[in-house]
């Protein structure tokens, strides 16, 4: 059986007689390669069942980098535990054809901006978009030069006024990188690309992104 995301279906359970996985044309489908194909199903009364298909496309070149296949196999791998089946949600299957062509992409750079970038959105779009720009109690844009937190359990950021009233207090947060989640939710993949966030804010925002994204895998 095969899990496959898909734009008019969502998440579906698919089962593959063994015949079809030495089809030549679905054979790709059941050996692990990320490919966007063409499928032609049927439901059955516990899954789908594969009536035919062809592969579209290939994203051959992310098996040619040892560390990119751990990071996209353990990124899809939480994708799917927080994808319910059979909630189909086209911007989600967008964004994941978006991120696995960037990450297709043969260069030098590492790739691990795009895994962040593609969290954060991925979250948003299910709606859990971290609030990022007001603190999440008094609404309040958070003063500049101020202490900033971020509430992982609230989901944004707590002025230092409110941290200090309620006692929320989680992670402690900078300018720098508020203004680093911020082009991870709100800039493209390419424009990620051609502006580079600094090493250092980057790193504290994905402890950030990765805190959010078990809180809400949990
Ligand atoms: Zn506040």
């Amino acid at each position: 059986m095969i899990t496959c995301y898909t734009r008019e279906l969502g998440k579906i359970d698919i089962l593959v007689r063994s015949a079809q996985k030495l089809n030549s044309k679905l054979a790709p489908l059941t050996s692990g390669l990320y490919a966007i194909s063409s499928l032609k199903v049927e439901p059955g009364k516990n899954y789908y069942h594969l009536l035919g298909g062809e592969i579209k496309k290939y994203f051959k070149n992310i098996l040619s980098n040892y560390r990119d296949i751990w990071r996209v196999g353990r990124l899809l791998k939480g994708v799917d535990e927080i994808i319910k089946l059979e909630k189909p949600h086209q911007q989600v299957f967008d964004l994941l054809v978006k991120f696995l062509e960037k990450m297709n992409i043969k260069s030098g750079r590492d790739k691990e901006v795009l895994l962040y970038a593609f969290l954060i959105k991925f979250l948003s779009l299910l709606g859990y978009q971290p609030e990022i720009k007001k603190c999440v109690f008094c609404r309040r844009s958070p003063k500049a030069g101020g202490k900033t937190w971020f509430d992982v359990a609230h989901g944004g950021l707590v002025c230092a006024n409110c941290a200090e009233k309620k006692h929320y207090s989680s992670i402690i947060i900078n300018e720098a990188v508020i203004d680093a989640l911020k082009k991870l939710l709100f800039r493209r993949f390419d424009q990620l690309e051609r502006g580079p966030i600094n090493k250092p804010d980057f790193r504290r925002a994905k402890v950030i992104i990765n805190r959010f994204f078990k809180w809400h895998l949990g």
